[in-house]
């Protein structure tokens, strides 16, 4: 059967811009595909010509290739959908001409990605807040050494499925619905191997334990996720790798908790001190600070320590932190000690009511509570 001159197929002039080649096959792919044609002979055989025309003429290399030797110059090349041509194939066209028509690359075929990988990093409340390099230990799959991921021995590449012409997906009738699968033969890929390498049993990869630095920056905190970009699983047969995903979870702090940018955290204090008035040491990511309480500090009073909490990852100021005084009863105490306290307690005026008004008021609360039931 005679093939049809590539340029006609896309009812082009030879000169054509490689713009207008694009757009012609865009509109003849739009028109005849197999999805808006289903079960028309014709409009599939025009989809495919149409396509081989794009793959040849879309490329300046094999476009040279047919403008000088014509078909011959390109025979075995074109036609087979992916494999034939090198690393990029069908999967590329489709993706790069129905991407922007579909939207987001929905409709991508051809040899299938590595998977992505989630791996969670535990890391220490001062590690996410400085920044630090972690050592990680992934298992994954790498490219094969042995064939260098094509899963060919001795440097065969692999050549498109014929279950799938290369596409790595197959179109199955089911009642009124055309229904997209993994091509079986091939898993997604798009290709096989006819003599397998020894090594990865034509895989292309194994399986091993990577080990990786991962830049952590400062200011993490839990649910942020680092993408390592192709550090997922490696393709088969040399497809592209996925991403791995870092995900950060910040351990428990035994003196702070993080709310967002500010840190809080409890700080004892003696009542001697709280009646007095005194100057707290308290903890910061970044050393002790003073803190002045004034005289008469009740327990539950929050200090605002600016600028002490953490530093947001995606930039502004840093957050604060909020010291929550907790005032201690005193244990432990010797005799001269609690007598000391009984003579306090006996010099209190007006029966505590002026030193003690919050329970005072309380207990007048209570007083009037139960005359009111009674
Ligand atoms: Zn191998
Ligand atoms: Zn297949």
């Amino acid at each position: 059967m005679s093939k049809r001159d590539y340029y006609e197929v896309l009812g082009l002039e030879r000169g054509a811009s490689q713009r207008e080649i694009k757009k012609a096959y865009r509109r003849l792919a739009m028109k005849y595909h197999p999805d808006r044609n289903p079960d028309d002979e014709e409009a599939n055989a025009m989809f495919k010509e149409a396509k081989e025309a794009y793959e040849v003429l879309g490329d300046e290399e094999k476009r040279a290739a047919y403008d000088q030797f014509g078909h011959a110059g390109v025979d075995g090349q074109a036609g087979m959908g992916g494999g034939g041509f090198g690393g990029g194939g069908f999967g590329d066209i489709f993706g790069d001409i129905f991407g922007d028509i579909f939207g987001g690359g929905s409709r991508r075929r051809g040899p299938a990605r590595g998977a992505d990988l989630r791996y969670t990093l535990e890391l220490d409340l001062e590690k996410a807040v400085h920044g630090t390099e972690e050592k990680i230990r992934v298992p994954t799959w790498v490219a094969c050494g042995t064939c260098d991921g094509s899963g060919g021995r001795k440097g065969e590449r692999p050549v498109a499925c014929e279950t799938c012409a290369g596409m790595g997906q197959v179109r199955m009738q089911q009642g009124f619905f055309t229904i997209q699968q993994t091509c079986p033969a091939c898993g997604g890929s798009g290709s096989t191997v006819k003599n397998p390498c020894g090594s990865c049993h034509g895989q292309g990869r194994v399986q091993e334990t990577k080990t990786l630095n991962v830049e952590i920056p400062p200011g993490v905190d839990t649910g942020d996720r680092i993408r390592l970009s192709g550090e997922g699983e490696a393709g088969p047969q040399g497809a592209p790798a996925g991403d791995l995903y870092v995900q950060v979870l910040v351990k428990e702090h035994p003196i702070f908790t993080r709310d967002g940018e500010d840190l809080h955290c409890d700080v004892p204090v003696s009542f001697v001190d709280a009646a007095l008035g005194g100057e707290l040491e308290v903890p910061t990511l970044e050393g002790k600070v003073k803190l002045k309480v004034p005289p008469e500090t009740q327990s539950g009073k929050m200090f605002r320590l600016r600028g002490k909490g953490v530093k947001p990852v995606r930039g502004g100021p840093p957050g604060d932190l909020l010291c929550k005084v907790e005032v201690e009863t005193p244990v432990n105490l010797n005799q001269e000690q609690k007598d000391l306290l009984r003579q306090f307690q006996e010099s209190l005026e007006d029966g505590g009511k002026r030193h003690n008004p919050r329970r005072s008021s309380w207990f007048d609360g209570v007083k009037r509570f139960f005359e009111n039931t009674g």
